[in-house]
């Protein structure tokens, strides 16, 4: 049997009945036991604080939510722009940082991969919808379960790999995405119509893999893809860890 190998989880905070909490999907940390790891949920903390954040964690998995502040890639709020959060932003980039410094294994999961893209100097795509020629509907009233688009994956990349699928039928919750990809990150998936669901960093000194679906909804699915993601990031995680 092996130990639980603990991983740091990002949340975000929200006024709920009067009161400022920190507030997560449970999802993510049923997901995430499930695959044999400790979840410890984050607070949001002062950027200064992410470094220290990460110590005494194997991975770290950076969660859903709001949208990203187009300033923090130079670009003007779109109409549609949903609600944002400076600090949660400030902290999750600051934490990518650390994480890409140690070389820490990590999952973005949705904001968490457009976070991500965002720290390493790309852009997004702010309302899908109305800023994408012929759009597929990546947020729809469908069930947080629900596969409803196609995902073409580069074969051979550490996600086609995870997956155990170069073509899975993905969850899909999102009005932003990717846009400019980071130089520093590959691409290795897209929707149908050409939306970026995936990115990875290419080489094998950091284990970085970001998809914008919902694998934590998807871990008890009737598909083994989300189930091995989860697996290969147990992996990973585990071989970073020294068993004394
Ligand atoms: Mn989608």
């Amino acid at each position: 049997m092996h130990p639980l190998v603990p991983v740091a989880v990002t949340a975000t905070t929200e006024i709920i009945r009067g009161a400022l909490r920190l507030r997560v999907n449970v999802a993510y940390t049923q997901a995430l036991r499930a695959a044999g790891l400790l979840p410890l949920v984050l607070p949001v903390l002062d950027p200064e604080d992410a470094d220290a954040a990460l110590d005494g964690v194997a991975g770290l998995v950076l969660t859903g939510g709001e949208d990203v502040d187009p300033a923090r890639y130079r670009a003007t709020p779109h109409p549609k722009l949903g609600d944002v959060h400076a600090g949660r932003d400030a902290f999750e980039i600051a934490l990518v940082q650390a994480a890409r410094a140690r070389g820490l294994p990590t999952l973005a999961i949705c904001r968490g991969v457009q976070i991500l893209n965002v720290a390493l100097g790309g852009t997004l795509v702010q309302d899908i919808a109305t800023e994408w020629t012929n759009p597929n509907v990546h947020d729809g009233e469908w069930a947080r379960t629900a596969r409803v688009h196609e995902v073409e994956i580069t074969p051979g990349s550490r996600l086609a790999r995870a997956l155990g699928t170069e073509r899975p039928v993905v969850n899909s919750m999102h009005h932003q995405a990717v846009g400019t990809v980071a130089p520093s990150l590959a691409m290795v998936a897209r929707a149908p119509d050409g939306i970026v669901e995936g990115v990875e960093w290419p080489t094998d000194d950091w284990w970085l893999v970001g998809v914008q679906w919902h694998p934590e909804e998807l871990w008890a699915s009737d598909e083994p893809w989300d189930r091995n993601l989860f697996a290969a990031f147990t992996e990973v995680v585990r071989r970073g860890v020294t068993v004394s």
